[in-house]
């Protein structure tokens, strides 16, 4: 009761939350992991969340930051810890378009900042399910991916400057908008991705790019995954490298799209195996400007490309997008995703990132080798292909922790083969710990425990995550 009176006179009362307030902060999206947290702190500044600290670490009590709860690998479960939510931290501080950058506080929403810069041509280019309510700070924090990377790079490759509060309550301040800093260790770059176990993200400096004014999208079946490449390729050389989003969602992801939503369409007519979804994004003018028969030049490129595989029998079938509604149409198909893999109760998830080359080869290992160690189990996958990451699922009949175990080694061992990581995009949190201490480099993992001890020497911060 004395913190919470202490945590109640730094941030007020009604932001510390209690008993029924509780409950959006006492599980994870995918419902894998369910904790009690001893409260939720929600500070509206910087100097409020150093202050915060300071208390925790009087009081000797973990903390877990949280954004918008919506990270898939139970990074935020808490029990018997202070929750710190970045919630009221939601202020866009300053957009400098010249410079092409924006000031954030952490608790920024994505769709919110994609909303403001917006406003001004620009954008954040960094998209994906979740937009509607995760945070800047969560996104930074689990080096977020989605359908972008293959133009503009994770989270990491878009954040210039940070604001963190560590775990004794110091201030560090790395916010700048410089392109070159070589000044000693690029200690932003410790925090990005580190899943909170080092401090709390409180501001940022991101980069934006001009929107594009224009889009061309498609829905495209191709023979195999080496035609999808081909097909990627062909696209980044007739357009300057202007492929916006590369998607593979094979026929059995179709399908149960469909099964799930009858009212929706299918993307041919005519089932293919292999579907891509592709998205070339136009900022200069002369492809974006609809010429005097009305067509855009960015959809003719995509359609020439298209026109030429199609007639070497590297494109089966392909559905371009003539107005907005169709486009949202395709992009509504492709992040359904989480609801799909949901729809199997009992999964085995992967998030693995392989070279692009080596994705099929993956796939095609794993049909011979998921039969043996689990026969009859369905697989189901999607993939960022133009980054080479896969979510490739194992739906099993009935909860089989043995058998999951299994699955996952086996996926790792292909994996390792084939010169890839066993984890992507959405972080290791709690659910791939035991891939981290089976497949991560020894001495990394001894490096990375130096860092966590320097920088939080009573294990505070976000303990039992990333690290086995
Ligand atoms: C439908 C859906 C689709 C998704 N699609 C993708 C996708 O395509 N690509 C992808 O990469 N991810 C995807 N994700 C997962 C993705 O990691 C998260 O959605 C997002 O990056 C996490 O943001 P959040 O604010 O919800 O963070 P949270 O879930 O709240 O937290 C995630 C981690 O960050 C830490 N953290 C949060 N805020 C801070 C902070 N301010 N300082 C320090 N640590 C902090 C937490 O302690 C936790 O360890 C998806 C999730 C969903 C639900």
């Amino acid at each position: 009761m004395a913190l919470i009176t202490e945590l109640q006179g730094i941030v007020g009362t009604h932001h510390v939350l209690q008993g029924a307030d509780l409950a959006p902060f006492s599980c994870d999206f995918l419902g894998g992991y369910a904790w009690e947290p001893l409260c939720v702190v929600r500070p509206g500044s910087t100097r409020e969340v150093a202050a915060v600290m300071r208390c925790m670490s009087q009081a000797g009590i973990a903390v877990v930051p949280v954004g918008g709860n919506t990270g898939l690998a139970g990074a935020t479960a808490a029990e018997g810890m202070v929750m710190l939510s970045l919630a009221r931290m939601n202020k866009v501080v300053e957009i400098r378009p010249a410079s092409r950058v924006v000031e954030v506080e952490a608790g920024v929403v994505l769709d919110h900042l994609h909303a403001a810069v917006g406003v001004h041509g620009l954008s954040f280019p960094m998209t994906f399910g979740a937009r509607g309510s995760c945070m800047i700070g969560g996104m930074l924090s689990t080096n977020a991916g989605g359908s972008n990377v293959v133009r503009y790079g994770n989270t990491r490759a878009l954040c210039m400057g940070l604001e963190v509060v560590l775990a004794d309550g110091r201030v560090l301040d790395l916010m700048n908008a410089l392109h070159k800093d070589n000044s000693g260790y690029d200690l932003k770059d410790l925090f990005i991705g580190a899943e909170g176990t080092l401090g709390i993200i409180t501001r940022a400096v991101l980069k934006l790019v001009p929107a594009p004014r224009a889009f061309a999208t498609a829905m495209v079946a191709v023979p195999g995954l080496a035609e999808a490449l081909q097909l990627l390729n062909r696209l980044q050389e007739a357009t300057g490298r202007a492929v916006e989003a590369f998607e593979y969602m094979p026929g059995s992801f179709i399908e149960r799209h469909l099964a799930l939503h009858p009212g929706a369409r299918a993307p041919f007519d005519a089932p293919h195996a292999v579907n891509i979804m592709v998205e070339i994004g136009a900022t200069a003018m002369r492809d974006a400007e609809p010429g005097p028969d009305g067509v855009v030049p960015i959809v003719t490129y995509l359609e020439q490309v298209l026109a030429g595989l199609m007639e070497e029998g590297a494109v089966l079938d392909a559905v371009i997008a003539r107005n907005e509604a169709e486009r949202a149409e395709m992009w509504a198909r492709r992040e359904a995703a989480a609801e799909v893999m949901i729809s199997y109760p009992h999964r085995v998830d992967t998030d693995i990132a392989l070279p692009l080359d080596a994705v099929s080869v993956f796939l095609e290992r794993m049909e011979q080798v998921l039969p043996q160690i689990a026969p009859g189990a369905k697989h189901i996958e999607v993939a960022h292909l133009g980054d080479g990451n896969i979510h490739y699922s194992v739906a099993l009949a009935q909860p089989d922790t043995a058998l999951a175990e299994t699955i996952t080694e086996r996926v790792e061992d292909e994996v390792k083969r084939l010169g890839g990581s066993f984890s992507a995009e959405h972080g290791i949190g709690l659910s791939k710990k035991s891939s981290m201490a089976r497949r991560k480099d020894p001495v990394a993992l001894e490096v990375m425990r130096s860092i966590k001890a320097a920088l939080d020497p009573d294990g505070l911060m976000n303990p039992g995550k990333v690290l086995p």
